[in-house]
């Protein structure tokens, strides 16, 4: 095999698409033939395995992806096992003269691509890492002491300095290779069977590059203008819903950000929409500087703090039957659709925290299950800022009345009777506080229950333990 023979792989991850792909539109430079391969690996120490809802969207975007590039005259090629020793295997296997790869940023992800790095180079491969994923890279955006921000507003200001390439466009040319052994797609079994839990995501999203892209016009048209003020209302649609496909790579934050750039809205809804792509960027940057964050508390001194066992207390919050129909409205939009409008995250996150006093960590698992976003960073910063235990948290004495929050953002009840069918016929009087309203609640949808624990109680008991950790440290 003369040297140009030799192909270039590219290992796809969290990039599953061919618009805006460094490490493709490199390999596709060098004009030699391409192996396009995305590795199952459960197998690599400590990587953490995904939720069901985030398979779920994981396997019908390697389908998308594998038909884009199917018709394009190549293939996807699937393969399982620890990456460590399934990409330098391929490369001997195909006599590779080099892979290419967008990077990733937690710590497990970047020990195993610092193996594979190493495995390939001992062996005489060449292996190239591109940014893919952020607008800018976390060790780029530093204080003026050179230190990670702790805080993100002076991030965002210091972030948004730094130049953003324009996207790239997807390859025109073919993606043609050697012929190699691929495993079925259905063989890894995302789809869920007994039960089929995936009915309502099904219904909600087409996961893949062209969906991420249909959804982004379609936000351009119907949301962006308005969205500064929209944003919080989980009635009204002014989100992108863009989050899925950015965390899986179906599409860039930089093809999403020159959208919108070029897009005729009103400057305050775009630099609104904008500052949302840099929380994403600043969870990126905690996590990639403070690597624990899914597990420890960014703030040392809450680990003090006096979290309540309530097994009873966290099933009817995972289940919507909490008694305050904002939370569980979320709550089942969670478990039916696998995404959560951000207002009611803010709020249900909140009330399993301070109305339940219960470890945000168990929150944290929860959504990483059920949401087809969850995302290493974004979920773990979330968490911690709804908890007071991350970097630029809210203040712990912050604690959302789920009635109020419910009467302000979601003012005609309309998103409550979405989701909470027992209370589609409750008159707007009652729709947030049923227990108010003597109405009653057995309808054909069963029966709502009441509040799990006193709003005005469960405040005073958690202002008590937040403030005894304050004390503490
Ligand atoms: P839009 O309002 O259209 O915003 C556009 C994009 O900006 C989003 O897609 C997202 O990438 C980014 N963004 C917006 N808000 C935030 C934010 N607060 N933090 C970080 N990035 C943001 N987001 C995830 O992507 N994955 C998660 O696992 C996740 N878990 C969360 C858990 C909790 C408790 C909370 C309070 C928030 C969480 N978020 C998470 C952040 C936010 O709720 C979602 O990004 C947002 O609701 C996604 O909807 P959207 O795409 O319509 O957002």
């Amino acid at each position: 095999m003369t040297d140009d023979a030799r192909p270039a792989i590219v290992w796809f991850r969290d990039d599953l698409r061919l618009a805006d792909n460094p490490a493709l539109d490199s390999a596709v430079a060098t004009g030699r033939p391409l192996v396009l391969i995305y590795v199952l690996d459960q197998f690599s120490p400590d990587l953490r395995p995904l939720g069901g809802a985030a398979r779920w969207w994981l396997g019908r975007s390697l389908a998308s992806l594998a038909r884009s590039v199917e018709a394009k005259g190549g293939r996807l090629l699937l393969r399982r096992g620890p990456a460590g020793a399934v990409l330098p295997a391929l490369a001997a296997e195909c006599n590779a003269r080099a892979v290419f790869w967008n990077r990733r940023y937690g710590a497990a992800e970047i020990a195993v691509d610092t193996d594979v790095k190493s495995a390939l180079i001992a062996g005489g491969v060449e292996a190239r890492s591109f940014n893919g994923a952020l607008l800018a890279e976390p060790w780029s955006v530093l204080n003026r002491a050179g230190q990670p921000f702790r805080v993100f507003t002076p991030f965002h200001r210091t972030a948004a300095e730094h130049d953003v390439p324009d996207p790239l466009k997807a390859p025109a040319q073919t993606l043609t290779g050697p012929d190699l052994p691929s495993e079925p797609l259905d063989s890894w079994q995302f789809e869920p069977r007994q039960p089929d839990w995936a009915g309502g995501l099904r219904e909600t999203w087409v996961p893949g590059e062209a969906g991420a892209l249909a959804r982004l016009d379609t936000f351009l048209d119907e949301g962006l203008a308005g969205y500064a003020l929209g944003r919080d209302r989980p009635d009204l649609a002014h989100v992108s819903r863009l989050s899925p496909h950015l965390r899986f790579g179906d599409i860039s934050p930089r093809q999403i950000l020159a959208a919108v750039r070029a897009a005729k809205a009103p400057p305050g809804d775009v630099a609104k929409f904008v500052a949302e792509l840099y929380w994403r960027e600043f969870s990126y940057h905690l996590l990639f500087h403070f690597p624990d964050l899914e597990r420890r508390n960014f703030q040392p001194r809450f680990d003090a703090m006096a979290w309540r066992d309530d097994p009873d207390l966290l099933a009817a919050w995972q289940r919507g039957r909490t008694g305050y129909p904002l939370v569980d409205a979320g709550m089942r939009q969670l478990w039916r659709e696998g995404w959560m409008h951000n207002r009611v995250r803010m709020v249900a996150a909140s009330f399993l925290i301070k109305h339940g006093l219960i470890d945000w960590r168990l929150g944290e698992a929860w959504f990483w299950d059920t949401l087809v976003d969850a995302d290493p960073a974004s979920n773990a910063a979330s968490w911690q800022w709804v908890a007071g235990s991350g970097a630029d948290a809210a203040p712990y004495f912050r604690i959302f009345n789920p009635v109020i929050q419910g009467a302000k953002f979601d003012p005609h009840g309309d998103y409550i009777r979405r989701y909470v069918p027992e209370l589609a016929q409750v008159p707007l009087s009652a729709v947030h506080a049923p227990w108010l309203g003597g109405t009653q609640l057995r309808g054909a949808a069963g029966c709502y229950p009441p509040p799990a624990v006193a709003h005005a109680e469960a405040r005073d008991r958690a202002l008590a333990a937040f403030e005894a950790v304050k004390a503490a440290g």
